[in-house]
């Protein structure tokens, strides 16, 4: 059993879909996991926007962006009665999310699942319209959240198992889509499509995963900002997971941990060159040495300044607790005696938390950083690898170093308006003046 997961522009036009037929015909059972087709999501979260503010003419306006997608799509890869069944998936499912932005209020979730629906339906439809036997699972009927609105692992086995018919070799569903324990429908936030594939595949204790998507896996640097950045062949679970973290865009964060708890490999793949090697993350691949360099930005940085820290005990314990009254993650700590700076990268209830930690001391916030982090193995205990990424960062201001909190990377948080120049000299330090650290 193998897990595939196309992304946005992977199942982005008729033709991209067509193509996937190659990829999807395996010898072994093959679940696919699809993202809504590329732009769809964020035009139906405009459409629930304008709703909310009572802009139905936009919203209107919006949603036949979304069904001319859909239209034009659909007249490409079907005809005949094929091409009818299609324009009722899409003509129903259209009309579904008319009536709801014309009720009183409406519902969110409900429709940002339209856009991974209708590209599931399609998608299996043209299987079919080909002879390519599938069978289209509901994401709705196994992938269960808990009361914490967490994917509940054990559910979504006990539930996906027995839906996994021997009548078949290719199932077919949507990733992103989930259900709440009483049954309504919700989601696992923006870009939870791997999240799905990760998942699924260790209810299933599929043998790989393979993510699909337009580039050929993860890079040593960011390749929007810098030139010559290559290609990643293997990097360990640890590795990816900060890479993830850390801003690479082309795996979800949380898509790491069922993988690595049950040691299902994932591959990163390009369907523009399917026969590219892309990356594998694996438990296989844990050799020393910085593999990469990634950059995540909007992020906050708070430092609060006390003088009750000074040899008392149970004040990060307070610090802390005013970040979990608001359910905000903090990324990156560092401290001294007197002070203590963290970073978040969700600002929601800034201003709550820093009215709850002026109780402390005082406290400065700044806006518009970024992290920039070296990832790789054992690099912490590596003086070379250590010394080349400091000299790197000899012309940059730096707010905070995160350093030893794993051995797998170093971290920065500095201006974002330096996040590009520090990206190019970590460049030059580690992968071109010395081609190994
Ligand atoms: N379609 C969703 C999004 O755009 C999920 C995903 O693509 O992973 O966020
Ligand atoms: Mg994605």
């Amino acid at each position: 059993m193998v897990v595939l997961k196309f992304g946005g522009t992977s199942v982005g036009s008729a033709e991209r879909l067509k193509s996937l037929t190659a990829l999807v015909s395996r010898e072994d059972k093959v679940v696919v996991v699809l993202s809504a087709m590329s732009g769809v999501t964020n035009l139906l979260e405009l459409i629930v926007e304008k709703a909310n503010s009572f802009n139905l003419e936009k919203a209107n306006l919006h949603l036949q962006e979304v069904e001319d997608k859909f239209l034009d799509t659909i007249k490409d890869l079907f005809s005949g009665s094929f091409l009818e069944k299609a324009a009722e998936i899409v003509g129903s499912r259209i009309a579904l999310i008319e009536k709801d932005i014309s009720s009183s209020k409406c519902d969110q979730k409900l429709i940002l699942a339209q856009g991974e629906l209708i590209t599931t339906e399609i998608f299996s439809l043209y299987l079919n319209s080909i002879d390519v036997e599938n069978h289209l699972l509901m994401a709705t009927d196994f992938m269960i959240l808990d009361e914490n609105k967490e994917p509940d692992e054990l559910k979504i086995q006990e539930c996906i198992k027995p839906l996994m018919s021997n009548d078949f070799k290719l199932f077919i569903t949507q990733g992103f889509i989930a259900s709440t324990i009483s049954g309504e429908i919700d989601n696992l936030k923006r870009g939870g499509s791997d999240y799905s594939a990760s998942l699924i595949a260790a209810a299933l204790d599929a043998k790989a995963i393979e993510i699909w998507t337009d580039i050929d896996g993860f890079h040593n640097n960011d390749p929007r900002f810098v030139d010559d950045t290559k290609p990643l062949e293997y990097l360990s679970f640890d590795e990816a997971a900060e890479l993830a973290y850390f801003g690479a865009k082309i795996l979800h964060p949380a898509s790491v941990i069922p993988a690595r708890n049950k040691s299902i490999k994932v591959w990163l793949k390009n369907t523009m060159e399917p026969e590219a090697h892309g990356t594998l993350v694996s438990d296989n691949y844990v050799s020393p040495g910085i593999k990469a360099v990634a950059a995540k930005d909007g992020i906050t940085t708070i430092r609060i300044q006390s003088g009750r820290m000074l040899q008392a005990h149970g004040f990060l314990k307070k610090v802390f607790e005013v970040f979990d009254k608001y359910k905000t993650p903090i990324d990156v700590i560092t401290t001294s005696e007197v002070a203590v700076s963290l970073t978040i990268d969700d600002k929601k209830y800034l201003h709550d938390i820093v009215e709850d930690l002026m109780t402390f001391g005082r406290v400065k916030v700044i806006n518009n950083c970024s992290i920039v982090s070296v990832v790789g193995n054992h690099i912490t205990s590596s003086p070379r690898a250590i010394t080349k990424t400091y000299e790197a960062f000899e012309t940059v201001p730096i707010h905070m170093i995160s350093f030893g909190g794993s051995s797998n990377n170093i971290t920065f948080v500095i201006d974002t308006e330096n996040k590009i120049r520090s990206l190019r000299l970590l460049n030059n330090k580690i992968f071109q003046e010395s081609n190994y650290v």
